[in-house]
């Protein structure tokens, strides 16, 4: 296909305003997509994404168009995850495109992932048309919000696109759009071969498939290739392009989007970022790379049963193929056992993979309280990093600690400001501007520590404005805070898994309130259990949960055994996620409920 008419987009919006949707309607338009064969979402193939209503991971589509004039257009279509743990894979789908959709939805108004996701655009330097998302709604109100985005980003509203997702009202302008003001690719056939790695997926037959944009040259099947950061060489097997499903071609060349297989064993020779070259005519200059991921949030995973053990490893190996931000390294906890601690990009991210892991690979888990990576100076002179509030060394062997701050940019209507600089206050956020988008929507600019982020912020955020306001945020850096390290003792003895790192002025809060959420969470025992929260060796809390008194069997009188058979299976089923710590039972829960915490 000639170059010229070859345009490659992404679609980014703030999470729910029609990504998904509309890009499904740009697949119908086409004709890549069969009306009959038509199932919701086809780009979101994962069933948890579904289920979800989320985009984990990128996907590349190519569409062929034919314009009023008759012209023929190849449009590949980038597909991004709105949420803010997964910025970096948004990241790796700017840099393989010329423009982006920037979607908007008109019952909404610009949110803080509007924004996020646009600022993301721009620095690479990507053609924007802006797209009024929802128009069929009778709460949709364009004119606001065109005006809002004239206002906020400055485009004139004749830009903007309005459209309709859901019932196609708006789409052939769009798509006629996107061809006359998103650039063709700029690259050429004839320079030396230079393709960006932009995503990639473990197939157990071909090996590692990496999802390559051509920036310049070709690559045909037989090419010897080499990845520029490792130079490693390859043979490539088979080139294809998404037309949605795999299918197969003879070449991919500048400008195009596509996939290679080379019987790749190792993904870590297909490092997302890392710009592939022929053998034949290799350019001296690799593409500029990504961002990397870096995971910023922790958590130990540890098998119910410790027979598990190899299993959770190899179904976190391969998980690892498809996901290069999750990270994980054994880990062993007195309470729990053998396990993992493992690395996430945010709770998001967190929760999608504990959940996959016992979905997909039948493993029933316990997961510690998520932490964050803490820099401890000690009196020694060394630094560590701690990413387990159990590893924190004693009082005396520390100098002082650094924890993670992030940019916080919060939108919302101008009622709402009052409680939720009262929130961010009490997250312990520090207050660094206020700006009017438009005369009733405010961006409240904070610093807060990522850990506070971590326990319930989102949750809070939303019931404190109703639902109205939207956050985002960007790692800022560590600084110095006041933190202490909370200990656990049940039944006299410290549970590892249970450690906490709080603030000092939070502390004796956090050890009342977690002892009394233990006592609610953890099953009465044949014997009484006391609790105690424990700071530099005082106990600051103490709670007891009585013993248990009646035989649960009792109350089957004896005689009827199926019923008895099905009670005792009942409180097996009840069992599951139930760890035997010493000689009390600890729930699940229990290991979370340093979140839910007020
Ligand atoms: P994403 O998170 O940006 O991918 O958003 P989705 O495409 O999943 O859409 C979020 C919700 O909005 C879904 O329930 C869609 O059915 C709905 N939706 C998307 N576009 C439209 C639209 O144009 N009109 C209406 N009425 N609903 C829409
Ligand atoms: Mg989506």
């Amino acid at each position: 296909m000639d170059q010229s008419r070859i345009r490659n987009f992404c679609i980014i919006a703030h999470i729910d305003h029609g990504k998904s949707t509309l890009a499904d309607r740009l697949l119908e338009y086409t004709g890549a997509v069969d009306k009959r064969e038509m199932t919701e979402q086809v780009l979101d193939s994962m069933d948890l994404e579904r289920e979800r209503g989320i985009t984990i991971k990128a996907r590349a589509v190519r569409l062929n168009y034919q314009a009023a004039d008759g012209e023929k257009y190849l449009l590949n279509l980038i597909d991004t995850p709105g949420h803010v743990d997964f910025t970096y894979e948004v990241s790796r789908s700017l840099a393989a495109c010329e423009g982006a959709l920037l979607v908007v939805d008109a019952t909404q108004g610009v949110e803080a992932q509007t924004i996020a996701n646009l600022y993301l655009a721009l620095e690479h330097d990507l053609e924007i048309i802006p797209v009024i998302n929802k128009v069929d709604l009778p709460s949709a109100d364009p004119e606001r919000t065109l005006k809002q985005i004239e206002e906020v980003f400055g485009y004139k509203p004749e830009e903007a696109i309005l459209v309709s997702a859901k019932t196609g009202q708006g789409v052939d302008a769009l798509l006629a759009a996107i061809v006359q003001r998103i650039p063709p690719p700029k690259g050429s056939t004839s320079e030396p071969t230079q393709a960006l790695i932009f995503d990639s997926q473990y197939d157990s037959y071909k090996g590692v498939i990496a999802y390559v944009r051509m920036f310049n040259g070709q690559i045909r099947i037989g090419d010897k290739i080499r990845m520029m950061a490792t130079g490693k060489e390859f043979e490539v097997t088979e080139l294809g392009v998404f037309a949605p499903e795999m299918t197969p071609v003879e070449k991919l060349a500048s400008g195009e989007v596509g996939f290679l297989a080379a019987s790749i064993k190792n993904v870590k020779d297909t490092q997302v970022g890392d710009t592939v070259t022929t053998v034949d005519r290799p350019t001296a200059t690799p593409l500029p790379g990504y961002r990397s991921a870096k995971p910023m949030v922790y958590c130990g995973l540890y098998p119910v049963e410790n027979v598990d053990y190899t299993n959770l490893r190899d179904a976190l190996e391969r998980l690892q193929l498809n996901d290069a931000a999750l990270t994980f390294e054994p880990e062993t906890s007195t309470a729990l056992g053998f396990g993992f601690r493992c690395g996430f990009l945010g709770l998001l991210h967190m929760e999608i993979i504990q959940e996959r892991l016992e979905r997909e690979y039948n493993l029933e888990l316990i997961a510690t309280a998520p932490s964050v990576v803490y820099i401890v100076h000690l009196t020694n002179g060394e630094t560590k990093e701690v990413r387990n509030p159990s590893d924190l060394p004693g009082f005396g062997f520390i100098e002082h600690l650094e924890e993670p701050f992030v940019n916080a940019n919060i939108i919302l209507p101008h009622d709402f400001v009052g409680p939720i600089m009262e929130l961010c206050q009490e997250k312990r956020g520090l207050y660094k501007s206020m700006e009017y988008l438009t005369t009733d929507r405010v961006l409240l600019h904070y610093e807060l520590p990522l850990a506070e982020i971590l326990v319930d912020f989102y949750d809070k955020l939303k019931s404190r404005s109703k639902g109205y306001a939207s956050f985002d945020y960007d790692f800022l850096g560590y600084r110095e805070t006041d933190l202490v390290r909370l200990d656990i003792l049940l039944n006299g003895k410290p549970v590892d898994a249970l450690s906490a790192i709080v603030h000092k002025d939070k502390a004796y809060h956090y050890g009342r309130q977690l002892a009394r959420k233990l006592k609610e969470l953890i099953p009465q025992q044949l014997f009484e259990v006391p609790i105690q929260a424990v700071v530099n060796n005082k106990v600051i809390a103490r709670e007891t949960i009585r013993a248990l008194r009646k035989d649960v069997l009792a109350k089957c009188y004896g005689g009827d055994v199926t019923r008895k058979r099905k009670l005792l299976e009942k409180q097996k089923e009840g069992k599951k996620r139930m760890k035997q710590l010493g000689t009390v039972e600890v729930p699940q829960e229990a290991f979370f409920a340093v979140l839910k915490i007020d």
